[in-house]
């Protein structure tokens, strides 16, 4: 394709989104398709000869659009939103056309230099500490395992990189009962066991109970194993509970213990001053993740991971053969030294375009804007008889159910989910469902950037026309 081409076709892409933008509330938010639907209708073998961008672009049109899930639409209200937004789509097309991969300083100075920038900026927005040093990920699940390899190799010396794990005795972490499945695949994939996980136990409130995790903490050293990490959730999953961070700081303080915080969803509303209460105890805290592509109108991928101890960081992930030595050494950041990954995509240009372009209070405003809105209606849904709010709703996420008048507990739970399945079925609003204390829950997130008030109000007089008619 040469340049000419690729002008005329850029620009009938770009009316294509903006058009995409306007209407999507015309698409169903989940796609309708079934299994297969959309494998049987792409050719066996790629093709031999050159096609035509018009023909690729059709068929993108007929074949790929119906099998897409519109996440953007202002009717999803499942697992949690992954918001984009016009700046962030402009930077992520400049992303791509310069198309640099960003690992180390050198390899695009500015890139390395942004990220160090607009990951400070990010910090103070959401009123972390000075000395925390910040790094972006693709996702939470990447930036965990790091936490958790820093928490080993600080407490072994280091030397388990180049040992291995057969001499470093049993590895225990600990989080609540609700924490995410990614702190489990992290712990896997280090070698620790994630039987070594102890679920700690939870309070009414779905918090994890200080005392418990004390107590567990003591088992594991009075049996000789290593209390290696602490993994506190704000903003769970299933239900957005929150863990006590400054009773779990000090215990992790009293033992020595690594604390990372998972604040995948939830740390985008510490951008709020009013929201801050959650991280107090945040002194005691090692390393902290949340996801901007999740609520802060950064597209996916964008995870924010900070840790305060940058050496132990560095000292974790550092290798250096002599064909990546830099003669810039310790004079600038090389981020292929600060996870996993070697290759790196510039993602802070996306993160600098949404930060300048809404302002910290045009993000506020957003965040705000969710979290009023869902609470006023789980309020409203608590007053009705026939409702019953499963969980407390600390901030933009609710579960509620059905419960009709004299109906018995053992019918709940499939009336509930056919409600759920017809709910879904509308192709108007798209929810997840959970369990909470064994009941079947309805889980209700609100975070897509298009959503308003009559998209709320919307969503409900469906959801109680569905579960009427349902019964
Ligand atoms: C979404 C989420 C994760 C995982 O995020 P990824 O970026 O998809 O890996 C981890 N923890 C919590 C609490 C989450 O909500």
């Amino acid at each position: 394709m040469d340049s000419k081409d690729f002008r005329k076709n850029a620009h009938k892409f770009v009316d294509w989104m903006a058009d995409y933008m306007e209407n999507i509330e015309s698409y169903p938010v989940k796609s309708k398709v079934v299994p297969g639907e959309i494998l049987a209708q792409l050719p066996e073998h790629a093709p031999d000869n050159p096609e035509d961008m018009d023909d690729i672009f059709q068929d993108f049109q007929d074949i790929i659009m119906p099998g897409m899930t519109h996440w953007q639409h202002p009717g999803f209200m499942a697992y949690f939103p992954a918001n984009a937004s016009p700046p962030s789509i402009l930077a992520e097309m400049l992303t791509s056309t310069l198309a640099a991969q960003c690992m180390s300083w050198q390899t695009s100075p500015a890139a390395t230099e942004l990220e160090e920038r607009v990951m400070d900026w990010l910090k103070d927005a959401i009123g972390l500490p000075k000395e925390f040093h910040g790094v972006i990920h693709d996702t939470a699940s990447t930036a965990m395992m790091s936490a958790f390899l820093i928490a080993r190799e600080k407490l072994n010396d280091f030397k388990t990189n180049h040992r291995g794990l057969s001499e470093a005795g049993l590895h225990c972490c600990y989080a609540s009962a609700e924490v995410h499945s990614s702190t489990d695949k992290g712990i896997r994939m280090i070698g620790l066991g994630s039987d070594n996980l102890r679920k700690i136990p939870l309070d009414e409130n779905f918090s994890m109970i200080p005392e418990a995790l004390e107590k567990a903490i003591q088992a594991d050293l009075d049996a000789g194993h290593k209390p290696t990490c602490v993994i506190a959730t704000l903003g769970s999953t299933s239900i957005s509970a929150i863990d006590p961070l400054q009773a779990i700081g000090r215990i992790c303080k009293k033992f020595g213990v690594w604390l990372h915080v998972d604040a995948a969803w939830a740390g985008s509303a510490l951008i709020l001053p009013e929201f801050r209460w959650m991280i107090t105890g945040i002194e005691h805290v090692d390393s902290f993740v949340f996801n901007p592509h999740k609520w802060l109108l950064t597209q996916f991928d964008c995870s924010a991971f900070y840790a305060r101890d940058k050496a132990a960081l560095i000292q974790t992930f550092e290798i250096l053969p002599e064909y990546l030595k830099t003669r810039e050494g310790d004079l600038v950041n090389n981020y292929r030294d600060w996870g996993p990954q070697l290759g790196r995509r510039f993602r802070a240009l996306k993160l600098w375009f949404v930060l300048r372009s809404y302002g910290i209070s045009g993000l506020q405003e957003h965040i705000r804007r969710h979290i009023d809105m869902t609470r006023q209606l789980a309020e409203r849904i608590s007053q009705e008889p026939d409702f019953e709010l499963l969980a407390p709703n600390p901030l933009a996420l609710f579960c509620f159910r059905y419960h009709p008048e004299g109906l018995a507990e053992d019918l709940l739970d499939a009336l509930n989910e056919r409600i759920f399945e017809a709910i879904n079925d509308t192709g108007e609003i798209y929810l997840t469902q959970t369990r909470i204390n064994g009941k079947y829950a309805i889980r209700f997130v609100s975070g897509a950037p298009a959503t308003r008030q009559r998209h709320m109000d919307k969503a409900w007089q469906i959801i109680k026309k569905i579960a009427i008619m349902t019964k």
